[in-house]
C-alpha cells in the first residue's frame, strides 16, 4: 500500500478498514486476488446488519402483513411499517403514506407513466427528460407518449456532461406534463442542481420526477427541501436488498392518481360490479409485497445514518479526487464525464481498447469494474463513443482500490501496445 493510500485510512471521521469488516464478501479473493469491488453503481455491496435483519425476519417473525390477527403477522406489519418510516425519515417526506414500496427505480417510474402519466398526457402534450437518462427513465415515458400520441422531449448536455440548464428551461411550456430526470448519472457523475431545477419548472406549474437511484447511496436527501414531486430510489443500490426500492410521491398527487396493478391489499371493498380503493400507501401496492427487502431496507438506512453523510460523502469526495487524478498518468485514458459537481463515479475510454477487454483484465486481477453503455445509449451516441469502462466507488472503498485499478490500467496498456 502506498503511503497516500495508508493515509486515506484516518480520511475524516470514517474508519473504512472498520467499516470494510461489516461487507463480509470485500474480505475474498476473485481469481486468486483479493477482490477490488468498484461496481457499487450497479449495485452495492451489503452489510451484515442487512442480511441479519433479513435472515431475522424469515427466522422469526415470517407471516404476511396487514391481513392476519395472530401474533407473527402482527410482528411482519409491524416491521414492514417501521421500515416505510425510516424510508420517509430518510429522505425527509411529510408523511409515511408517501413512500410507496416498489421493486426499484425502474417500477417507481413506471409507476408514475402509468398512472399520472395516463391520467394527465393526452394527444400532442410533452414530457420532458435529459440526454443523460437511464433507460428506465426513457423507455416509460416512450410507451406511454406512443400510446397518447404525446411527444418526448429531450434535454441537452455540454461536453462535460453537465445538464444545459438555461435549454431545458426554454424546452418546458404550456404543453409539458412532466419532466423527469436523473438527480445523479450513473455514466457520467454529474449531479444535477435539482431544487433548481425544481424551482423553474414549478414556476410554470410542471411537476418534476427526480431519478435518485445514484443519488441516495451519496448524500442525504430531502424530499421537502428539493420540493419535487416524485422521487425513485432502489435499495440495491442503497445497500440494502435487491427486488425493494421506493416511489415517493407528494399526496396531492398520489390521492388524485388512479391505481396501477389491482389486487389484494389495494382495495377498500370489492363486487363484481365496482371495487374502491384502499387509502394510501396501500392503493399502490397490491400483492403481498417484499416484506423481507423492505426490513432489510430499513436496516440499510439505519446503517448509513450510522456512519453518517457528511462522513460518507467526505471520504468518497477524497476517492473521486485521488481517483481523478491517479488516472491521469495512465496514457491514452480520456475520462467521460467531467462535469463540476460530480458523485464517485469514474467513467472513461483507453485509447483504441475496447472497454470490454479492459474489464476483462481487469476481472483477471481481482478488480470488478462495469464495462458497456450503462443502459444509457442514446448519452453514450452523444458523447460519441459505443461503451466507457466505469469504476464506481462507495465509502469502503479505499485508496488502495484505486491504485489497483491504475496498476491494473498499465497491464492493459502492455499488452495492447
Ligand atoms: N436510474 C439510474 C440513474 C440508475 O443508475 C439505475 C440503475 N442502474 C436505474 C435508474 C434503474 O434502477 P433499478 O435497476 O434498480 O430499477
Amino acid at each position: 500500500m502506498t503511503a497516500l493510500a495508508q493515509r486515506s485510512l484516518s480520511a475524516p471521521g470514517l474508519d473504512v478498514e472498520k467499516v470494510r469488516k461489516d461487507f463480509p464478501i470485500l474480505g475474498q479473493e476473485v481469481r486468486g486476488k483479493p477482490l477490488v469491488y468498484l461496481d457499487s453503481a450497479a449495485t452495492s455491496q451489503k452489510p451484515r446488519a442487512v442480511i441479519d435483519a433479513v435472515a431475522r425476519y424469515y427466522l422469526q417473525d415470517n407471516a404476511n402483513v396487514h391481513r392476519g390477527v395472530h401474533l407473527l403477522s402482527e410482528r411482519a406489519t409491524k416491521e414492514y411499517e417501521g421500515a416505510r418510516e425510516k424510508v420517509r425519515r430518510f429522505i425527509n417526506a411529510a408523511r409515511a403514506e408517501e413512500i410507496i414500496f416498489v421493486r426499484g427505480t425502474t417500477e417507481a417510474i413506471n409507476l408514475v407513466a402509468q398512472t399520472y402519466g395516463r391520467t394527465r398526457v393526452r394527444a400532442g402534450d410533452e414530457v420532458l427528460i435529459t440526454e443523460m437518462e437511464h433507460h428506465s427513465d426513457i423507455v416509460p415515458w416512450q410507451l406511454l407518449c406512443e400510446e397518447k400520441g404525446a411527444v418526448l422531449r429531450v434535454a441537452p448536455i455540454d461536453d462535460d456532461g453537465q445538464l444545459l440548464v438555461d435549454e431545458l428551461q426554454r424546452m418546458l411550456g404550456p404543453r409539458t406534463r412532466l419532466l423527469a430526470l436523473a438527480h445523479v448519472s450513473n455514466t457520467l457523475g454529474t449531479i444535477n442542481p435539482a431544487r433548481r431545477i425544481v424551482e423553474i419548472a414549478h414556476r410554470q406549474g410542471i411537476p418534476v420526477l427526480l431519478d435518485g437511484a445514484q443519488a441516495a447511496p451519496h448524500f442525504p436527501i430531502d424530499v421537502r427541501a428539493l420540493d419535487c414531486d416524485f422521487y425513485a430510489f432502489s435499495g440495491h443500490k442503497l445497500f440494502g436488498p435487491t427486488g425493494i426500492g421506493v416511489l415517493y410521491g407528494r399526496s396531492e398527487l398520489l390521492e388524485e392518481m388512479p391505481p396501477w396493478q389491482g389486487g389484494g391489499d389495494m382495495i377498500s371493498s370489492v363486487t363484481f360490479e365496482k371495487t374502491t380503493w384502499n387509502k394510501l400507501p396501500h392503493k399502490f401496492e397490491a400483492g403481498t409485497p417484499d416484506i423481507a427487502g423492505a426490513i432489510g431496507l430499513g436496516a440499510a438506512i439505519d446503517y448509513v445514518g450510522a456512519l453518517g453523510f457528511a462522513a460518507i460523502a467526505a471520504h468518497e469526495h477524497d476517492l473521486l479526487t485521488y481517483a481523478t487524478e491517479a488516472v491521469r498518468e495512465v496514457p491514452g485514458l480520456r475520462l467521460i464525464g467531467t462535469a463540476k459537481e460530480k458523485a464517485s463515479v469514474l467513467s472513461f475510454v483507453l485509447g483504441d481498447v475496447h472497454p470490454h477487454d479492459v474489464g476483462t483484465i481487469l476481472d483477471q486481477e481481482g478488480i470488478a469494474i462495469r464495462t458497456g453503455h450503462h443502459c444509457t445509449q442514446p448519452l453514450m451516441r452523444r458523447l460519441g463513443v459505443p461503451a466507457t469502462a466505469r469504476a464506481s466507488f462507495a465509502f469502503y472503498n479505499l485508496r488502495s482500490d484505486v491504485d489497483a485499478l491504475v496498476a491494473g490500467l498499465h497491464k492493459v496498456q502492455e499488452i495492447f501496445r
